[in-house]
């Protein structure tokens, strides 16, 4: 059977994944084998989401009555029922769930009535609190499946110090990013000098390492030396997977869903205040902002090279008019030749034009040039594929170590 949850937490506390781990020990507690915990990551645009918009899958063999009973029983325990927001969905279920209703969930928008359609079938239990939107995540949950995935080991704090400062030895997470990586990321990010996967919200988490297999993230976390966690549990997941990205083209985006989109660079980068940088981009008629936030740092360097004429392909999350950048792909970045009007060869001022088609006339001496002065400007930005740093990372943006994107069917 599977068994899903979501929406217990609130941004004073908690966390699902917590509570899916504590789950998942009862039940085992209750003589039940959890063969597998799937973390999944649905649309990160969604406006009822507290932090990183996961939820939880169970797979497990018992009892469904009793792992039902179990899970609402921890649900009603743990999850922060003071917070507005917090609208808790449990559902077990003995038969798969349609897989449509999962990538709806991670790329577009569901109704909490699509989910209790889906749920209205037979041999399914599931109860919704308050408003029941936390359906819509367990519902997902228990109908994902991965076309890829990655593995998370999450640590947990021992509630008994949750109200003081994380204990860790920071340094620990760059030597094990060092001895792991490319097989394990995110856990610092080297070139900002931070540790990325320590949260600094009041929730259960300690830390997270991410990686391509569990004996990778084993590895990884075993060099990891920390406060003592209370739990530890590993998921298998669809973060680092890109499972959010749809094809799309400008002019045809949906506010809140996330795209591979081709274009070409049609303004100079703009940096605005706050240190956000912005460029348009175009296809035929149609052009679209994108935006590279402060926070994705070096990574709007790359941006600010850009120029109108680059052939792109843009990566990120169509929000009020605007792509926010999480990845892009540079096609081509020719050397790019400017034309303006030359010096005076009699007088050395800068010459006008003359009219359209008849070259330049000096307005100090008189005298006629005929061709412009070219400026070639070389290009620094190499071909590729450049991406936001781990800081800046969403949970479900494929980092490049683990492969880019395929770019011939978006061109
Ligand atoms: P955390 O990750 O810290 O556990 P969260 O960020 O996952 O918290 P939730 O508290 O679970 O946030 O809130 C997300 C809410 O949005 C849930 O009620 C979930 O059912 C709902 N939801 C998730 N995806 C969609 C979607 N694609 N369309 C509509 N509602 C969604």
């Amino acid at each position: 059977m599977r068994i899903g949850i979501d929406d217990t937490d609130s941004p004073a506390g908690m966390c699902t994944t917590y509570l899916g781990a504590v789950l998942a020990a009862r039940l085992r507690d209750e003589g039940m084998l959890v063969d597998r915990a799937l973390l999944v990551r649905l649309n990160p645009n969604v406006i009822w989401k507290t932090r990183g918009n996961a939820a939880i899958c169970l797979e497990a063999s018992g009892d469904a009555e009793t792992a039902f009973a179990v899970a609402c029983r921890t649900v009603e325990e743990l999850a922060d029922f003071s917070c507005d927001m917090t609208n808790p969905g449990v559902v077990v279920s003995q038969s798969p769930l349609p897989v449509e209703f999962y990538r709806k969930a991670v790329q577009g928008f569901c109704e909490t009535a699509e989910a209790l359609a889906i749920l209205a079938q037979e041999g399914v239990l599931f109860r919704g609190y308050k408003n029941c939107r936390g359906l819509i995540g367990a519902t997902a949950a228990v109908a994902s499946s991965f076309d890829d995935s990655t593995w998370e080991l999450l640590a947990y704090r021992d509630p008994s110090l949750r109200d003081t400062p994380r204990t860790v030895d920071k340094e620990s997470f760059f030597v094990s990013e060092q001895a792991t990586f490319p097989h394990t990321w995110d856990t610092v990010d080297t070139v900002n000098g931070v540790v990325v996967c320590v949260p600094h919200t009041p929730d259960p988490v300690l830390f997270g390492i991410r990686g391509e297999s569990p004996s990778w993230v084993r590895k990884a976390r075993d060099l990891i030396s920390s406060e003592r966690p209370l739990l530890e549990q590993l998921f298998l997941t669809n973060q680092g997977t890109d499972a959010h990205l749809m094809p799309g083209s400008i002019g045809h985006l949906r506010e809140g869903c996330s795209y591979l989109v081709p274009g070409r660079v049609a303004s100079c980068p703009v940096t605005g205040r706050g240190g956000h940088v912005s460029f348009l981009i175009s296809e035929g008629a149609e052009t679209v902002r994108c935006m590279a936030y402060e926070p994705t740092k070096g990574f709007r360097d790359i941006v600010r090279k850009l120029l109108p004429g680059d052939i792109l392909i843009v990566a990120g999350s169509y929000k009020q008019g605007t792509i926010n950048l999480e990845k892009l792909f540079v096609r081509s970045a020719p050397d790019h030749v400017r034309e303006r009007a030359p010096l005076c060869p009699v007088c050395g001022k800068r010459v006008t034009s003359a009219g359209r088609n008849k070259g330049f006339k000096c307005r100090s001496c008189s005298s006629r040039s005929h061709l412009p002065e070219r400026t070639t400007i070389s290009r620094s930005l190499q071909p590729g594929w450049y991406e936001v740093p781990p800081t800046a990372r969403r949970h479900l943006a494929k980092p490049l170590c683990r492969g880019s994107p395929p770019v011939e069917s978006h061109i």
